[in-house]
């Protein structure tokens, strides 16, 4: 092999690496870098000199300076997937924060190199299932009775605690190792899922509950509410293990639609939630990408409402909140979710749903929520409310453009006067 072939190969490499790599001097200045490591510097150097990495993350992570001339030793490893979070003042609401893992290693006494890496997602992910955790622990404060172990990432039970073998009747030491799913026969005839598929869903959303009937040990059927909850890694995005809770619970339907509820819907206005809302969207996402059927979404902000709270008070601006989710949840077609996105904020994602169907749907929902009357003590209270909506398909089929693409033209709407559903022609972008 000649050395120009290897010089060749070795910016191949360079180009292809889907790591940023980056070798620089003490100071930071930058003597070679690859694409991927350009593509995230240059962003956040912004009018800064990109030619020196602690000038380019300068307003994103100064303290890396300070992490480098505090390192006595004359090589090694100085920092290791040190996070830097980055805010590049896009979409406030959905955008995931982005974050990159930078490794900086010394080779010499003014030689460093430095690894930079996209770890957005895993940081996304980690925070799912740290809220998962924090769920599950709220659920148990309110249950008595419940039987709780562990299990491996594999579905083998690693622990169980006394209640369990109170309630199922297996033993112990007899359970401890074998798979969970064996261990538990779930009665799947009413098409629930089986403990192991369970397991699968709590491993991709950080959590899954259901209920059902279970058979105990000598072979009694008892009904029974399973909670699988992922428990986080620190490091990775794969769980580490699950915690499940089962409750040998009276037959009542309502009871598992009540825990449902509390986990997927808005405390005041019964509409989804955001992180319902969030994890409809990435499914919806998933089916666009296999059929291209198209998917629309809605953005509705209630105009004024600050005046409605100063002039009326806040429980009549709760009472305006639950009357706009309840005539929007009206007009919604089976597939459709309504959710309350934040304060006065409301989302509608509708699946199959092209442009102008959602337009003319955005646009009877802007007519109920104007043509709302809410009694307050000084007389009826009116609302109007402002829409946006855009396609999947415009959004080039990223979730985050979607959101983006449909917030800037309910703000448009906003501008254009308030009262009123985005339209190209109408209002300005
Ligand atoms: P705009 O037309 O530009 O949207 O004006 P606005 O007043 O609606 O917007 P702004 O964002 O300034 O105010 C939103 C208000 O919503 C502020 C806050 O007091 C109120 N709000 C947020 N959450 C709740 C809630 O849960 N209940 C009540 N009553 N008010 C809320
Ligand atoms: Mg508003
Ligand atoms: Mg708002």
């Amino acid at each position: 092999m000649s050395d120009k072939s290897s010089e060749e190969q070795l910016l191949e490499f360079l180009y292809a690496c889907p790591v940023g790599l980056i070798e620089c001097d003490l100071a930071g200045e930058i003597a070679l870098m690859n694409p991927y490591a350009m593509q995230h510097l240059l962003p956040l150097a912004g009018a800064r000199d990109a030619g020196n990495l602690f000038a380019a993350l300068e307003q994103h992570a100064p303290e890396l300076r300070s992490i480098v001339s505090s390192y006595a030793l004359a090589t090694g490893r100085i920092c290791d997937g040190h996070r830097v979070f980055v805010d590049l003042g896009g979409n406030r609401r959905t955008d995931v924060p982005k974050v990159l893992a930078c490794t900086l290693v010394k080779l010499g006494a003014d030689r460093l190199m430095v690894t930079v890496a996209d770890i957005s997602q895993q940081v996304v992910q980690e925070d799912r299932l740290r809220q998962a955790d924090t769920w599950f622990a709220t659920l148990l404060d309110g249950v008595n009775e419940y039987a709780a172990l562990t299990i491996t990432p594999a579905g083998r039970i690693a622990s169980v605690d006394a209640c369990f073998t109170k309630q199922t009747g297996h033993e112990h030491g007899a359970v401890t190792g074998c798979v969970l799913a064996d261990v538990l026969e779930t009665d799947a005839a009413g098409g629930d899922l089986r403990l192991d598929e369970q397991v699968e869903i709590a491993g991709r959303d950080g959590w899954h509950l259901q209920e059902g009937w279970q058979l105990r040990a000598d072979g009694e059927r008892y009904w029974c509410q399973r909670l699988v909850v992922a428990r986080p890694d620190g490091e990775f995005m794969r769980p580490s293990g699950f915690s499940v809770v089962l409750r040998d619970v009276p037959r009542r339907e309502a009871a598992s639609e009540d825990l449902r509820r509390m986990l997927t819907c808005d405390h005041l206005t019964g509409a989804s939630n955001r992180r319902h809302f969030a994890q409809n969207m990435e499914r919806e996402q998933a089916h666009w990408r296999e059929l291209r059927q198209s998917i629309s979404l809605i953005v509705l902000d209630l105009d004024h409402f600050k005046a409605v709270n100063d002039t009326h008070g806040h429980p009549v601006g709760d009472t305006v909140l639950c009357r706009v989710a309840d005539v929007c949840a009206t007009l919604l077609p089976p597939r459709g979710i309504f959710a309350r996105l934040g304060g006065e904020e409301f989302g509608v994602l509708l699946p199959r749903y092209d442009r102008d169907q959602a337009l003319f749907l955005a646009e009877e929902m802007r007519r109920a929520i104007a043509g709302l009357e809410v009694e307050t003590p000084s007389g009826l209270l009116k609302v109007t409310a402002s829409l946006g909506c855009a396609t999947l398909d415009e959004a080039g089929g990223s979730i985050d453009a979607l959101t983006a693409l449909a917030d800037e033209r309910l703000y448009a709407a906003k501008r254009a006067g308030r009262n009123r559903v985005y339209h190209p022609k109408a209002c300005a972008a």
